[in-house]
């Protein structure tokens, strides 16, 4: 009764002094309880009859919509919101305008506080903040069990122990077992108010120079494997210097709130203002600001950043979003995999993960709410899905697949010295797709002929800002070093579409990928471009150099975009520099249109690369991004495979060499009717080079041949059923 009580008149008091201070009419607190229900705790305004009364599902009505999104909501005219739930008990119909903040912890909505008026009010943005701060002392209050009991709080959000599984989308591949670390720091600021500005603003400097410390520490003890990963921090460290930024804090802190609360708040503004944002560089930069203040909370409240004694061997670490520098703080050594609510595979993290080669899923659902510290996880990159507490069954099944995986590549490893050759000797040329410096690595492991596809975009796409020709020129030259002679296929960047990099800015493409991207941005800023190929002829100094230009889709574009390079090759003449040894241009076979240009295309390139994750989603008009679709249409129609075939007919007698680049080459049941159809080079992902070579050595193309010839002349026929009978009656390995 006692704590009830005091319940009451905490609450009671805090909505009084809050309705008070906003000239607000009604200001009420609504909990979540268990089983996912807003209860209305205490009102100021509504009728007290309602309180305890009045429930709502997270999602439902306004007050579920700010807490199932954890984000703020002022309207004018809140009853005209498609959202609003109108509730008779409260006797709310007589308000208007309402303005409601969650009440947010460790990324967890724990309730809402609303303010509501007669009127038609517009709440400004300085109200909202001041609700914001009111939420976060309130919800450390709940946090420690204040209003509804600690276990409550631990089980609201539908928290179960069975075993879950949760889909998201494949950041990086593998599979792993291990056990859950949650990432959420939780760090519970104890004191919102200051006592002296002077004492907090020094405390917030001397933090902000420890976490400056932190990072220079980083970038110098973790031996940066590639400039890529060395970037991604420097471009986080220069946060923590932003002046804007720096101010925000320093205003909060001088109207009165602590350095970490105010630290907090500079945060919350940002994820208010830009949360919402679905453009990826917006979230990159949301979840490098997150990765900061929590690195300045924990400087602030004195607590470890991680100790690393009290995790486990085998760490799983789930988390809403992160920044490459909370990745690398994690040991090595112990990391099995990551789970994110958010990320995507452009993201930052992600490329860090790759480089550690770790399975990523990304958003995975409310994975933070479901999944207990040490719960056994299965991060399966593979199948973009998490197991939460599996039963043993399903485990020693994920067991099993692993140990087979772990065969197969020990086969795998086995057949690297050996050509990629089949069973009637003939030499098929198997190459890689990169995109990051670390990838180069692989083409040693994998016994790769060398790079068919190197995307120059990837390494942009983690920068802030145009990298310069030094820059570009010093990575190029790296990729050739490492590539020790053997060939490499440089693409100018692809950009444009959903590939966006944060300073040439987007252009609201309705169409992204038939919109404003590769060679034709290439083309509209030639100053780019010419700053590509000036670095490509640069770091080939001399050596022999590929380049291929992406998306071209009528030959015109093709002659400009070989001026543009021409152009370098007479600016490095003129200037005495080494020209490339022996220059190859070619272009990426992905438009359609270019089928009916190709006699006069061929007398113009070295090579065609065939990319047919574009082709096919222009051939049949599928958004190859978008699951409902993309799958539609299957990669071995008949319809490609003509086209292909056309294609390759035409390229053999002009003397031009033809490759096939996209995810279709890596699969060894499409690869196999590749060569059928007379392609002779693939390139693909490092990890499908080891499957495809052991198809390519059990295979005797000459059968391969005549059967697809007859399967194609047939009327339309299932194409992918047809190849694995004649794979499974002549022994070879798909
Ligand atoms: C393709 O379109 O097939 C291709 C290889 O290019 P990207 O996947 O980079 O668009
Ligand atoms: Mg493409």
């Amino acid at each position: 009764m006692a704590r009830a009580d005091s319940v009451e008149n905490t609450l009671g008091e805090v909505v009084r002094l809050v309705a008070n201070e906003m000239v607000a009419e009604v200001c009420s607190i609504y909990l979540l309880r268990a089983g996912e229900v807003l209860e209305l705790f205490a009102t100021q305004g509504l009728n007290p009859s309602a309180v305890h009364r009045t429930r709502l599902r997270v999602g439902e009505g306004l007050v579920g919509d700010i807490a199932a999104h954890a984000r703020p909501l002022a309207l004018d005219d809140a009853q005209s919101h498609p959202q609003f739930a109108y509730r008779p008990e409260t006797g709310e119909e007589i308000y208007h305008s309402l303005a409601g903040v969650p009440i947010v912890r460790a990324g967890r909505s724990l309730g809402v506080l609303v303010v509501q008026n007669r009127t038609r009010r517009q709440y400004d943005e300085e109200e909202i903040e001041t609700l914001q701060t009111i939420a976060m002392v309130l919800a450390e209050l709940i946090a420690a069990g204040h209003f509804v009991s600690p276990n409550e709080v631990q089980q609201v959000d539908g928290l179960g122990l069975l075993p879950l599984r949760v889909d998201g989308v494949q950041l990086t591949p593998g599979v792993a077992i291990g056990r859950a670390v949650l990432h959420e720091p939780r760090i519970a600021i104890q004191k919102v108010v200051a006592e002296d500005v002077g004492q907090e603003l020094a405390r917030f400097e001397s933090a902000a120079h420890g976490v400056r410390e932190d990072i220079d520490r980083m970038l110098e003890a973790h031996d940066m494997q590639s400039g890529e990963q060395r970037e991604i921090l420097e471009t986080f460290r220069m946060f923590i210097d932003d002046r804007g930024w720096l101010e925000r804090v320093r205003e909060a802190i001088s109207s009165g709130l602590t350095a970490e609360a105010s630290v907090q708040r500079a945060f919350d503004d940002v994820r208010t203002r830009l949360g919402q944002s679905t453009d990826p560089y917006i979230r990159e930069r949301l979840s490098d600001l997150q990765d900061l203040t929590n690195r300045l909370l924990l400087r602030l409240t004195g607590r470890a950043i991680v100790d690393p004694e009290s995790l486990p061997e085998d760490m799983i670490v789930i988390a809403r979003d992160m920044g490459p520098a909370e990745l690398l703080d994690y040991d090595r050594t112990r990391l099995r995999g990551l789970v994110l609510e958010e990320g995507s595979a452009q993201s930052h993290v992600a490329i860090v993960a790759r480089a550690l080669d770790i399975p990523v899923v990304g958003r995975a659902s409310d994975v933070l709410a479901r999944i207990e510290p040490g719960d056994p996880i299965v991060v399966d990159g593979d199948n973009a899905q998490v197991l939460v507490r599996p039963a043993e069954d399903v485990l020693q099944s994920i067991l099993d697949a692993i140990d087979a995986r772990i065969q197969r590549r020990r086969k795998y490893a086995a057949l690297r010295d050996l050509p990629p050759t089949t069973r009637d000797q003939v030499r098929i040329s198997l190459n890689m797709n990169a995109g990051l410096l670390i990838d180069m690595q692989h083409l040693v492991e994998v016994g790769a002929d060398g790079v068919g596809l190197y995307r120059t975009e990837i390494p942009f796409m983690v920068r802030s800002e145009f990298p310069d020709v030094d820059a570009q020129t010093w990575l190029y030259a790296r990729v050739l070093d490492l590539a020790d002679g053997r060939p490499v296929v440089f693409r100018t960047l692809d950009v444009g579409g959903d590939k966006v990099l944060p300073y040439v800015g987007t252009f609201g493409d309705d169409n992204p990928a038939m919109g404003w991207r590769a060679i034709r941005i290439g083309l509209d800023r030639p100053a780019m471009l010419r700053r590509q190929l000036r670095a490509l002829v640069q770091a080939a100094g001399g050596r022999p150099l590929s380049v291929m230009f992406p998306m071209i889709a009528d030959v015109g574009e093709l002659q400009s975009a070989r001026r543009l390079l021409d152009l370098e090759l007479e600016r490095a003449s003129r200037r005495g520099q080494p020209i490339p040894e022996r220059l190859r241009v070619g272009v990426m076979f992905e438009v359609p249109a270019l089928a009916w240009q190709l006699d006069s295309l061929l007398r113009q390139v070295d090579f065609l690369s065939i990319g047919t994750n574009d082709l096919l989603q222009f051939l049949y008009a599928a958004d190859r991004g978008n699951s409902r679709v993309a799958s539609r249409y299957d990669s071995l129609s008949p319809a490609l495979l003509r086209l292909l075939h056309f294609v390759v007919e035409k390229a053999r007698p002009a003397g031009v060499d033809l490759a096939v680049c996209g995810e279709m080459a890596g699969r060894p049941v499409e690869a196999l009717a590749l060569l059928a159809i007379g392609v002779r080079a693939l390139s693909m992902s490092p990890g499908a080079i080891g499957p495809v070579k052991a198809m390519i050595r059990s295979l005797d193309l000459g059968e391969a041949t005549s059967f697809m010839r007859a399967a194609l002349s047939q009327p339309d026929r299932p194409m992918r059923e047809t190849l694995r009978l004649f794979a499974a009656d002549h022994a070879i390995e798909i």
